[in-house]
């Protein structure tokens, strides 16, 4: 089994809110780096694709040519976390939208789904799989998952009931930003299914 300092897990570093993933995979004692190429993404263990603008960092990943192989490795079973822009990208389908992406998942999200008077706030979300202390969220022009296939599993869901973080095997969607605060439990989960995908 690869130790942990053994494990390589980059973030998508085309635009938008990467370092701060960086500071916390560190945190967590696994090698990382920010990643723009595609042979930067052939030699990762695990890829965060952090917040952003979704049809920016959605057209930069065509023009890099980076979002093919990101495609390819998710397929062979590479764990990849998509937060806020990064959730948008790996949907399926987006609400109205023809924009690039990913569709790694199973999942429909609807961008901005806060509107303008309140695009950002912060919300004690429960996360049983993470642990029993609630985990503080900050969402900014958050996206929501409107809906899902089975094969989806929910992780968190606001108090009315909207979904706020799912998994489809390899691939982790949150509407939220867990790399803004000092909590890692959540960058934690994912890399344990890191840690699990080299088993
Ligand atoms: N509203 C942005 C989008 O649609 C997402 C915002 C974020 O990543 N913080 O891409």
């Amino acid at each position: 089994m690869a130790g942990r300092k053994d494990l390589k897990i980059g973030v998508l570093a085309l635009q938008g809110d990467f370092a701060r993933h960086i500071q916390t995979l560190e945190r967590l004692g696994v090698q990382t780096a920010a990643v723009r190429l595609p042979e930067e993404i052939m030699s990762l263990d695990g890829l965060i694709i952090p917040g952003g603008e979704s049809t920016t960092v959605g057209k930069l990943m065509s023009r890099f040519g980076v979002d093919k192989v990101i495609i390819e490795r998710a397929g062979e079973g590479m764990p990849v976390f998509g937060t806020c822009t990064g959730a948008i990208l790996l949907a399926k389908d987006i609400e109205g939208s023809d924009q690039p992406r990913l569709g790694l998942m199973d999942i429909t999200v609807r961008r901005n789904a806060f509107g303008r008077q309140i695009d950002s706030f912060e919300t004690d979300l429960d996360i049983p799989e993470i642990g029993e202390e609630p985990v503080r969220a900050v969402f900014i022009r958050a996206p929501i998952i409107t809906s899902i296939q089975d094969c989806v599993k929910v992780l968190a869901q606001l108090e009315d009931g909207r979904v706020v973080l799912v998994r489809e095997n390899n691939c982790l969607a949150a509407a939220f930003h867990p790399e803004l605060t000092d909590d890692s439990r959540v960058h934690e989960y994912f890399v344990r299914m890191v840690e699990g995908s080299k088993k």
